[in-house]
């Protein structure tokens, strides 16, 4: 999508701290981060939130949550603990409407979340 921040990244058009890339997904880090670890992990086409995640697109939500454990490895939060969370529509925050999967580690976590 042209004026989508997120494919403006996938496409190389919007600068961003990339840390994997693979055919189907593409993870950065998160410009204004919300703990000492936080990145995003996108699809690399565009999805605007869950409520559009289709039956085809199973694999590829696994795939990403793979990622995310290795990505948790690579940054030293696997041991201590991390999160996955996604933000889907108004009451939850979402502010990007390209699906991504934030990934949180590196402090204590509150719960229930804010
Ligand atoms: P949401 O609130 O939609 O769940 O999360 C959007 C996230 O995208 C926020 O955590 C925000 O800091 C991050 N973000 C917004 N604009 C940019 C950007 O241009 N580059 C990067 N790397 N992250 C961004
Ligand atoms: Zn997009």
């Amino acid at each position: 999508m042209s004026d989508c921040l997120f494919c403006g990244i996938v496409d190389g058009k919007i600068k961003a701290n990339i840390v994997h890339q693979s055919e189907r997904i593409v993870a950065f880090k998160d410009i204004t981060p919300k703990a000492p670890v936080h990145i995003l992990i996108i699809p690399r086409k565009h999805v605007a939130k869950v409520l559009d995640i289709e039956a085809d697109d199973a694999a590829l939500i696994g795939e990403i949550f793979q990622v995310a454990g290795r990505l948790a490895r690579e940054h030293g939060i696997a041991d201590s603990g991390f999160r996955v969370v996604v933000n889907s529509g108004a009451d939850a925050g979402q502010t990007v409407f390209h699906l991504h999967y934030h990934l949180l580690g590196g402090r204590q976590m509150g719960w229930p979340p804010g």
